[in-house]
């Protein structure tokens, strides 16, 4: 492997947060979560912003031990045709949504960039944002695609340990630890406006992953300020294989990590998904958490067909519908956003246009 950026192992990215993350006591929590409450308050207002995952395709050609969609799972495979991906994003709509994420496994001759992009073009006529949490691509790609209206990605690194990494992976392009690390860069460069980042938790040592993943997050932000870089906090969940956790992430860690983050990263969106349970999500709503997906079905087909017959790539574990989901906000004084971006954003006309 070429040598590890030097961002990677750069102990003065996060020297803020280590002594955070290794406390264990009760006062030290609450004076956390008192801390990044006041600060999410102050940058972010009581505004969560709301997404839902729309699952274009479970064909992978990789072979992750800890995903339901790897390529030696014997679940059936499936892609949404365009007529499809129109319905899913209508019900979608349905239920209010303006922010989708579209995702796929990794490349396949079935589903590979041309497939990608076409997705791209039909969602952008229905929503304002839309995000891609796909393979690795090329600038020259990612400028496609956001030619085409995507205005964000999502890549989670799973994992900053590159001999777990590597253990991990066990066959396909996903093995290439260097080239995963550098997408969100090709990304910007391709004119990508946001860039999400994140590590699957329980893979690695939690604190080890957590601090690599802040001076990820701080390289990104220092280097590329104008991009939009939010971290999110997946942790692992059951899926098809039954791979399990190395390392146990608690609540009380996991709560501590997205406190410190908050302190350490004060102007990034930190996002949870609904891999967690609703006592865990209305707790963290507001408390550092400022976006939130909801109503998620993680099948293909999920939205139209509530018994889509594909895998899905993990287990959700709040399950709640958008209403019952934004009630729960509410009630806590916090105000659901479904939408925050304008297609008119997208392509800005040039200023004579404008006069
Ligand atoms: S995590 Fe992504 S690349 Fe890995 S097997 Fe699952 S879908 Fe494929």
């Amino acid at each position: 492997m070429s040598a590890l950026p030097a961002w990677l192992t750069d102990k003065r990215l996060s020297a803020e947060i280590e002594p955070l993350l290794r406390q264990t006591d009760d006062e030290s929590l609450e004076r956390l979560a008192a801390e990044a409450q006041a600060i999410t308050l102050r940058r972010f207002g009581r505004i969560i912003s709301l997404y839902a995952p729309l699952y274009l395709s479970n064909f992978c050609s990789s072979g992750c031990v800890y995903c339901g969609f790897a390529s030696d799972r014997t679940s059936p495979r499936r892609k949404l045709d365009t007529g499809e991906i129109e319905k899913e994003l209508l019900a979608m709509k349905a239920l209010g949504i303006g922010d989708v994420l579209l995702l796929t496994g990794e490349r396949t001759a079935a589903v590979g960039f041309d497939y990608l992009r076409r997705a791209v073009e039909i969602a952008a006529r229905h929503m304002p944002r839309v995000v891609v949490e796909a393979f690795p691509m090329s600038v020259a790609e990612y400028r496609g695609l956001a030619e085409c209206g995507c205005t964000g990605i999502t890549i989670y690194q799973e994992t900053y340990d590159p001999d777990n990494y590597r253990d991990l992976h066990r066959w396909g392009p996903k093995q290439d630890f260097l080239e995963r690390l550098e997408t969100p860069e090709r990304a910007i460069t391709g004119g990508i406006r946001s860039v999400g980042i994140g590590a699957l938790l329980g893979l690695s040592e939690p604190v080890g992953e957590a601090l690599a993943l802040l001076r990820h997050a701080k390289y990104l932000c220092k280097t590329y300020w104008k991009a939009g870089i939010s971290v999110s906090f997946p942790r692992i969940r059951p899926q098809e294989g039954g791979f399990q956790p190395n390392f146990t992430v608690s609540d009380r860690f996991l709560a501590r990590m997205i406190f410190a983050f908050r302190i350490g990263l004060p102007d990034v969106d930190l996002v949870l998904s609904t891999r967690e349970s609703s006592a865990f999500r209305d707790g963290m709503a507001g408390l550092g958490i400022t976006r939130m997906s909801i109503a998620s079905r993680t099948t293909v087909g999920g939205y139209v067909e509530s018994d889509a017959a594909s895998a899905s790539q993990f287990e959700v574990c709040d399950d709640r519908s958008a209403e019952a989901f934004c009630a729960a906000l509410r009630a806590k004084n916090l105000e659901p956003v479904f939408k925050n971006w304008d297609a008119a954003y997208n392509n800005p006309l040039p200023s004579e246009e404008r006069a």
